[in-house]
């Protein structure tokens, strides 16, 4: 079996991954629902979900857990700006990002937790943490003691100078520490009974609690953006290890930021894309090659050029799909179908991989036809296997769904349009706008 090495930001190198067997463990941090996502939120669901892929075709059994944060101090705030209770607002947001990371064609993680349904495991490691003189109880709240923890501060490499948790210093006996358990506020309409009184989790022990239950400790990749490296990350390590007395994850893999305009895309900046606007527009195809075309930790530029390139690209995937057969690909292109795996096992080089694809198709195309199974292989790992099938036309009933979609819109009758796609994609098809009318891809 290949050796597969991914890029640990705790010590700062490439370390080999371990599996349990075969079985490989995948924590990702997911969304805040508090708002629709946007397309930089939707990279770490991508990176982490066409890793499981690989990961997969090498033989292996991943599991990957992507939880969902449905009680934060961002939905208490949103929900009191839109007049309603905190919990619908999460609920509906929750099913808003599903539906939106469901147009990405990636498949659902193999769990996706709730916080509000592992309050019974927060508390139960909490009360370890209580227990084994980690943390302590002040006014309602319980806070981490992070000075307790020799390992703090090993993860993000950061001196105590320079950790501010961005927290409010009410009844820390430390500034540095943080918090567990957060006593009921007058204006917070969701809470939990708990030994310490009614409140709700902080966010960084949910992770702890819902990674430990999906996975067990010492789990072997967790990971998320690069801008939770601190405090998030270096907070659920420190519970994990000072409550279980082991290390959460082995490998601590972070993707780098999505930037629009030279900054980070944050709703706090304004600067964002929403996911489902981005799929609208370019569809699923663009989108998954443009985020294989950057190294996932490297920061990535969004902009209408790249999506462009992206276009450019599937295109090119389409037009090779018109050319292979489906026949075995000659043995002395097998050289490029093996850097391709050697890409993805080094660091998940995603673009040195395309780069095999794309050498391959120049080599294919030179020869005017040969078989596809190499290119089938490698694009299938990517989730482009189907734009090699996408030459085949669509049936004239779908087409004339197609139509009537393009009509409807253009009578602004939206709700026949939604139904219109719906029904397309009953069919086996995903139907997007372009410039000249629609196109119709197999789903
Ligand atoms: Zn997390």
């Amino acid at each position: 079996m290949r050796e597969i090495r991914l890029h640990d930001t705790k010590t700062g190198a490439l370390r080999p991954l371990r599996p349990r067997g075969r079985r490989v463990g995948i924590y990702a941090c997911g969304p805040t629902v508090y708002g629709r996502i946007h397309i930089g939120n939707a990279r770490p669901f991508v990176v982490f979900s066409l890793l499981r892929r690989f990961l997969r075709h090498e033989g292996l059994e991943p599991t990957l857990v992507v939880n969902i944060t449905d009680i934060n101090d961002k939905i208490y705030v949103a929900a009191r700006a839109a007049g309603r209770p905190s919990a619908e607002l999460a609920a509906e947001m929750t099913e808003a990002y599903r539906a939106d990371t469901d147009g990405l064609g990636l498949g659902r993680p193999d769990a996706e937790p709730l916080a509000s349904e592992t309050i019974d495991g927060i508390v139960d490691l909490i009360s370890a943490l209580i227990e084994r003189g980690h943390a302590y109880e002040a006014g309602g709240d319980v806070l981490f003691s992070v000075r307790s923890d020799p390992g703090y501060g090993g993860l993000s490499h950061r001196s105590v100078d320079d950790m501010d948790q961005g927290e409010s210093a009410a009844h820390k006996r430390d500034p540095l520490d943080f918090a567990l358990w957060k006593a009921r506020k007058a204006d917070e309409d969701t809470w939990w009974d708990s030994p310490w009184g009614p409140g709700r989790p902080g966010w960084h022990i949910e992770c702890s609690a819902m990674a430990e239950e999906h996975l067990g400790v010492e789990f072997e990749i967790h990971g998320g953006g690069s801008d939770l490296v601190f405090p998030h990350h270096e907070n659920e390590a420190a519970q994990t290890r000072a409550g279980r007395g082991a290390e959460l994850a082995q490998i601590w893999m972070h993707n780098g930021m999505l930037q629009l305009g030279g900054e980070k895309m944050a709703k706090s900046v304004g600067n964002i894309a929403p996911l489902h606007e981005v799929l609208e527009r370019w569809g699923r195809d663009a989108v998954v090659l443009a985020f294989c075309s950057a190294h996932y930790r490297q920061p990535m530029q969004f902009s209408d050029a790249v999506m462009e390139q992206a276009t450019a690209g599937v295109e090119r995937l389409r037009e090779a799909g018109r050319r292979v057969s489906g026949d075995d690909s000659p043995a002395d292109l097998e050289p490029l179908r093996d850097r391709f795996f050697e890409a993805l096992a080094d660091d998940f080089n995603t673009p040195r991989a395309l780069g095999a694809v794309w050498e391959w198709v120049r080599e294919a195309n030179r020869r005017g036809s040969v078989g596809g199974s190499h290119l089938r292989e490698m694009l299938s790992v990517l989730t482009l296997e189907s734009l090699l099938e996408a030459g085949e036309a669509a049936p004239a009933e779908v087409v004339a769904l197609a139509r009537e979609r393009v009509a409807a819109r253009a009578a602004r009758d939206f709700a026949r349009a939604d139904a219109l796609r719906d029904e397309i994609a009953t069919a086996g098809y995903v139907v997007r706008d372009t410039a000249d009318g629609f196109e119709l891809t197999p789903s």
